[in-house]
């Protein structure tokens, strides 16, 4: 039994020490005779960041110079070593993906012994552990909701409504993102100063923010930040609590250490207070989430925070080959705001880099599945080569080909391209159209955007379609003839299937590709998106245009649909199948390939164009620090490219290379730019790239944060509980026209008693006794 005194079944290791004599070894794990195992494999400095165990130690060093590798190697030697039972140890990665591995990792290094190892995650799934059991200290039950970005916007746009704000004006999204920020930095309401409160409605941010978090706690429910935010709260609270958890994590370990934020940071210092057995590894070159209130400057605070800290730099790569190498610290050189490295390696200088120039998107695809495929004629795995993105919208055209010429491909970190949400909710759409029966699509879109068409309208539909054995799209058409549904819900469900009929005729003059854009600019989809403020918002809208330019491929909207419905049926691979990985560049932290391809190196979308529009010379530099985050993902081959054309809402725009194309040092890079593709050698940067700039956004997964940019995982299950989502009971009979006559007495669940006046087919005259003459459907009636 532990000796924990708020869990004493959970836990998962021997006793902590006990308060008062915390640096008793009674409690400490044996120690081997035999000498560590692992330790010839490291470098001189990654072994002293090894066995530097106590005190503070900050490993401040480049891409592939093996800070993982220490990080893990440390784990096992405490462990080894008998410094710490496993339960002791926090560790502390930026996706679970990478806390699996890094177990795993020990384990080979070890055995056995490091299956304990239950403090092993992201922030967010520690913290969650830490909250849950302290929840009441925050006013929340141990089993509190964790909410999802749904739920957290639809609490606030109820919030913002019963303020009589106007929501159009200050959407939902807006103060969510906010408030996002706001638990980045560790502010609560309280701490909010005048500046943030004045950042949404005139000032009445803090006002809504104190709400939202009441009202939270009413709902027994926590957001992501929450997660954090409400641990520190009862660390500087609750002393006794802090003091249980300090003592218990006798060794904090943090990987990708330059992209904590503020709150993560705090959560970190208050927890090593009392062993000060911090290590924490990281490169301020690789910060790219400054976006999401990463603060590299925690790495400067490290010394500062922690005095003596043992700083130890790593400088050795043992990943790329030479020219991939020189390359990324070329590029990454011309950065000022950086600490400054040396990198070097002992590997041969090995293939340049290859920067190869495109005449458009498509045969910049077409191309690199052909080099994907020449490589594995040469006995590559497709396991070894990488396609990592700038944008989300960027995979569909490498999918496209994939799927074409039977490639196996995977995207990591989302949805495939026609997976995507808004590409679904568009397709339907597009379904619907065609195909009015379409029952599946009907549904997804009737209320996409909110037209008021609810749960229980949509819920009357299908009683009525179930009762006639009609369509949605009929029983709709029927309805709104008729006074069952409220006003405001019947005209804009008129709106809707007139929509579809002027759509419909429409089709019949206009292009497909031009139809669809019609589609999704009338139906209000596109302007939802471009209202909604949120930071997948911009990424979404290009995957819409990227979508209307994959319809000009082909002659007609049901060609297109056929050609979409053969991509999605085309097998998942097995988890173990050899497949190419599309990703992002964000996504890609972290990880290594022997080859990777990184495309679309053009002006406005790499670097961003609304990355350099927000946030200018910062939003500039994080780009520059993607892009080494990019090439030196590669071990032996690194492939840039770039296309002069790229097709844009169905119209050619022209695309000038990357300013990172330039700034690539020439000896280590070989280009193969078509001659005469952008009227001679040069690139030049200075024009604008055409305004496809996209900046992806990370959604923020729980537990997942790097894994997921710029794609959209709406579309996947929620993990989390639904909030309140009542529907309406309907009562429906299998009643048509024919079972009643005029001067009927009935009864209708909405209207009450009545008596019919007209038979119309299967719709009903009604001088109701108390809602006054209606119209309804025969199947809603009952004799009375
Ligand atoms: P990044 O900055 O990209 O996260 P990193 O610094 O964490 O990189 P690792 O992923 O730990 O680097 O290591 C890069 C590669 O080098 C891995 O394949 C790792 O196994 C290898 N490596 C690291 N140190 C050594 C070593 N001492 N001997 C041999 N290989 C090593
Ligand atoms: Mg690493």
């Amino acid at each position: 039994m532990s000796s924990d005194p708020f869990d004493p079944a959970g836990w998962d290791d021997p006793p902590a020490p006990q308060a008062g004599n915390e640096t008793t070894t009674a409690s400490a794990p044996p120690v081997p005779n035999a000498p560590p195992p692992y330790l010839d494999g490291l470098n001189p400095e990654q072994r002293a960041a090894v066995e530097a165990t106590e005190g503070p130690v900050l490993v401040l060093a480049g891409a592939g110079t093996g800070k993982t590798r220490v990080l893990t190697t440390r784990i096992a030697h405490l462990l080894y070593m008998g410094r710490a039972w496993p339960g002791q140890i926090l560790a502390v990665t930026f996706t679970n993906k990478a806390a699996r591995e890094m177990q795993q990792r020990v384990a080979a290094l070890i055995g056995g012994v490091a299956e304990g190892m239950s403090w092993l995650g992201t922030f967010h799934s520690v913290a969650a552990r830490i909250l849950r059991r302290h929840a009441e200290l925050v006013g929340l039950q141990p089993n509190f909701t964790i909410l999802d970005t749904d739920d957290q916007i639809r609490l606030l746009k109820q919030l913002i409504q019963a303020e009589g704000l106007d929501e159009k004006r200050f959407p939902a999204r807006l103060l969510a993102s906010l408030i996002d920020r706001w638990k980045n930095r560790a502010l609560t309401p309280e701490r909010l100063g005048a500046d943030d409160d004045a950042s949404y409605a005139d000032g009445r941010g803090k006002a809504l923010y104190t709400l939202y978090q009441e009202r939270l706690k009413t709902l027994n429910a926590a957001d992501f930040g929450d997660l954090l935010l409400h641990v520190i709260t009862i660390f500087q609270k609750h002393p006794d609590v802090l003091e249980t958890w300090q003592r218990r994590f006798k060794y904090i370990l943090v990987d990708e250490y330059q992209d904590t934020n503020v709150a993560q940071y705090l959560w970190l210092r208050l927890l090593a207070q009392k062993w000060r057995n911090l290590c924490c590894v990281g490169d301020d070159d690789q910060s790219i989430y400054g976006w999401r209130g990463a603060e590299v400057g925690n790495i400067l605070k490290f010394e500062q925070d922690f005095p003596g800290a043992a700083v130890i730099r790593l400088e050795r790569n043992y990943r790329s080959t030479g020219h991939i190498l020189a390359a990324a610290s070329g590029l990454i050189a011309a950065n000022e705001g950086r600490l400054g490295k040396t990198l070097w390696t002992e590997d041969d200088l090995g293939e340049r880099v290859r920067v190869i120039g495109y005449w458009d998107g498509e045969e910049e695809a077409r191309s690199t599945a052909d080099l994907i495929e020449g490589m594995r004629g040469h006995g590559r795995r497709l396991s070894e080569m990488a396609i990592l993105v700038r944008a989300g919208h960027q995979t569909r055209a490498f999918e496209e080909r994939f799927v074409a010429i039977g490639l196996p491909y995977r995207v990591i970190g989302g949805p495939r391209f026609y997976e995507r949400l808004e590409i679904r909710d568009a397709m339907a759409y597009f379904r619907v159209l065609v195909q009015p029966d379409d029952d599946l699509a009907f549904e997804r879109i009737v209320n996409v955007p909110k037209r008021g068409l609810g749960d229980a309208t949509v819920q009357q539909l299908h009683v009525l379609a179930r009762a006639r054995n009609i369509s949605l799209h009929h029983a709709a058409g029927l309805i709104v003839e008729t006074d069952e549904l409220k006003p405001r819900a019947r005209n804009s469900l008129r709106d809707l299937m007139e929509g579809f009929a002027r759509w419909r005729s429409l089709g019949r003059e206009l292009p497909h590709t031009e139809l669809a854009e019609i589609v999704l600019d009338e139906s209000g989809y596109t302007s939802m998106w471009q209202a909604d403020k949120s930071a997948e918002a911009p990424g979404r809208l290009d995957n819409l245009k990227e979508l209307i330019d994959a319809l000009a491929g082909f002659e007609s909207l049901p060609a297109f649909l056929d050609h979409v419905a053969l991509v999605m049926e085309i097998e998942r691979g097995a988890e173990d199948q050899d497949m190419v990985t599309l990703m992002t560049l964000h996504g890609a932290k972290g990880l290594e390939f022997p080859v990777v391809f990184l495309p679309g190196w053009e002006e406005g979308l790499f670097p961003s164009q609304r990355s350099l529009d927000e946030s200018g010379l910062a939003g500039l530099e994080e780009e520059r620090r993607l892009g080494y985050v990019g090439i030196t993902r590669a071990r032996e081959t690194a492939v840039i490219s770039h296309a002069a054309n790229r097709r844009v809402y169905n119209q050619w725009q022209s695309a000038l290379p990357s300013r990172f194309i330039d700034e690539l040092p020439a000896d280590h890079v070989e280009s193969e730019a078509r001659p005469g593709l952008w009227g001679g050698s040069g690139s030049g940067y200075n024009a604008a790239g055409g305004g496809f700039g996209s900046q992806l956004r990370d959604n923020d997964l729980f537990g997942d944060r790097g894994v997921s940019p710029g794609f959209q995982r709406a579309a996947q299950a929620k993990p989390t509980r639904k909030l309140d989502l009542a529907v309406e009971r309907m009562i429906v009979t299998d009643n048509t026209g024919d079972d009643f006559a005029p001067g009927q007495r009935v009864h209708h669940q909405k209207f009450g008693h009545g008596r019919v006046t007209h038979i119309d087919g299967n719709k009903l005259d009604i001088q109701f006794d108390t809602a006054g003459a209606k119209k309804v459907i025969a199947s809603f009636v009952t004799k009375a």
